[in-house]
């Protein structure tokens, strides 16, 4: 053990979100997980625009690299703006420096025609080479037609899939819904609802803060068989804060476990994007040790590198301007914020 790491991975990102905050409270206040889905998250992703996007992403790859992330699964939504949404990111989080896998998530709530268009620029990204896999939204936003479409695009782009599984209650379908289409390079987030004894395939990505914020429930993802990583779910891209969260959680329903479950949960993230493993991230504290981890706040990186170059040294990224890169997010914000 010493202050060195790889690069973090967060393994469940909306990058969209990074505009969110400050945004006008919604007409009334949620009273259920659907309720804050159709009045915050609902309403935002429809504003958005390319223009937006970008600096959302710019915003959310810069913060990530300030944590010592290096590498977000990001999972997309713009209903508004979707053709070319998916290379706005990639390119907003190369030009920060920070390695993205991006996906753009299918859904029927905009009609077949947006699921369609969905679909398409899932196609149209990874077609081209980008680093991608295809995104759902969710089974219980999703026609059967749909599910089938994106598991079988994957299928033929050899990519996996990147879906919301068993969130909030209103998706308690998905286990059947998904039955026979999952395989082991899916990713499944959230699972907070889905039975111990499901059949579906993939990791499990745990995301502890959205669901406390969301109050969904604990996922409790040490029940399952299948592998577990840690996100985000929009909520900056702080992959340790995760770690030590993942942890007092599990600790919260089962005194006798230790930090290192919710280590390995965020060493998964490695198998999900490899090349992070190559990425070193010297840290503010020393020994990295998850025992240490766990109960010591605020350690910071000193220095990133990712795919051999110095990327964030002495407090700022390298190749981009941290105080412009915000300053453009304001105004992106407001923008945003005025048409909800
Ligand atoms: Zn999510």
């Amino acid at each position: 053990m010493s202050a060195i790491t790889p690069g973090l991975v967060c393994a469940h990102h909306h990058l969209y979100s990074a505009l969110a905050r400050g945004m006008p409270a919604p007409p009334k206040v949620a009273t259920s997980f659907q309720e804050i889905l159709e009045q915050v998250w609902w309403r935002l992703d429809t504003a958005l625009d390319l223009e937006m996007i970008r600096w959302s992403a710019m915003l959310g790859a810069l913060e990530a690299l300030e944590s010592g992330t290096t590498a977000i699964v990001d999972h997309h939504e713009s209903p508004n703006a979707i053709e070319g949404s998916l290379s706005v990111i990639a390119d907003a989080c190369a030009e920060v420096g920070v390695r993205v896998v991006c996906a753009y998530g299918v859904t029927d709530r905009h009609g077949p025609d947006g699921a369609r268009r969905g679909l398409a620029e899932n196609e149209r990204f990874v077609k081209a080479g980008g680093r991608g896999l295809v995104g759902i939204h969710a089974a219980f936003t999703c026609s059967d037609e749909s599910l089938r479409a994106a598991a079988g695009l994957a299928r033929d782009l050899g990519v996996g899939v990147h879906v919301h599984v068993c969130e909030g209650i209103g998706d308690i379908d998905a286990p059947r819904r998904l039955d026979g289409l999952t395989r082991d390079d899916w990713l499944l987030s959230h699972c907070v609802h889905l039975p111990t004894d499901h059949t579906l395939k993939g990791t499990i990505l745990h995301n502890p803060m959205s669901n406390l914020n969301n109050a969904v429930g604990y996922a409790n993802p040490a029940r399952f068989s299948n592998p577990v990583a840690l996100g985000t779910d929009g909520i900056g891209g702080n992959v340790l804060e995760a770690f030590r969260l993942a942890y007092v959680m599990q600790r919260s329903v089962d005194v006798t476990c230790g930090p290192d479950s919710a280590w390995r949960w965020l060493e998964t993230g490695w198998d999900l994007v490899p090349e992070a493993r190559a990425d070193e991230v010297t840290w503010s504290y020393d020994p990295m040790d998850p025992w240490h981890i766990a109960f010591t706040p605020g350690i910071l990186p000193r220095q990133v590198t990712i795919d051999g170059e110095v990327v964030f040294a002495a407090g700022r990224p390298t190749r981009v301007d941290a105080d412009e890169i915000r300053a453009k997010a304001r105004e992106q914000a407001a923008r945003l914020h005025a048409r909800l």
